[in-house]
């Protein structure tokens, strides 16, 4: 992955656009864009309430949506930037579409599953392992997190 931090956090910052998305349907905020060649792909963000689907999780729609424009499975030579850490889910979906660089914001303690819980991405048993960087943005990507989960209990 060769490219600058100011260019990782312009595609963060694509992410958290994402992210914001999520935010107006009301659920929780994380979005996703997967780049190759310097081009965003695929976009997506949280969408369980939105489409009333259990796994449309930022990661899976903005994987779908690279699919159908790369008209493959293989995303090849892809970078997935994602606002927090990767569920056990969406890890899996990372190793099954061949991305081979993740970006993510900030942790996930809860259900992370690539450092916090479990590490997926990079554990030795699997065929396919993912470099993985963090921390681009981590702030803002943590505090629409927080902010929602303390409206939420406010409500
Ligand atoms: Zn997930």
């Amino acid at each position: 992955m060769d490219y600058t931090v100011e260019e990782k956090e312009a595609f963060m910052r694509e992410a958290l656009r994402e992210a914001e998305i999520a935010l107006k349907h009301d659920e929780i905020p994380i979005g996703c864009v997967i780049v190759k060649d310097g081009e965003i792909i695929g976009r997506g963000h949280n969408a369980r309430e939105e489409l009333q689907r259990a796994v449309m999780h930022a990661e899976i729609m903005a994987i779908e949506n690279a699919n159908v424009s790369e008209e493959s499975w293989r995303l090849l030579d892809c970078t997935l930037f994602v606002t927090i850490e990767p569920c056990v889910m969406c890890s899996g979906a990372i190793g099954l579409a061949r991305i081979p660089n993740v970006v993510y914001g900030a942790k996930n303690q809860k259900f992370g599953a690539a450092g916090s819980l479990y590490d997926i991405l990079t554990d030795e048993r699997l065929n396919h392992r993912v470099e993985v960087e963090t921390g681009i943005l981590e702030d803002d990507c943590a505090a629409i997190m927080q902010d929602f989960f303390r409206n939420r209990r406010k409500k």
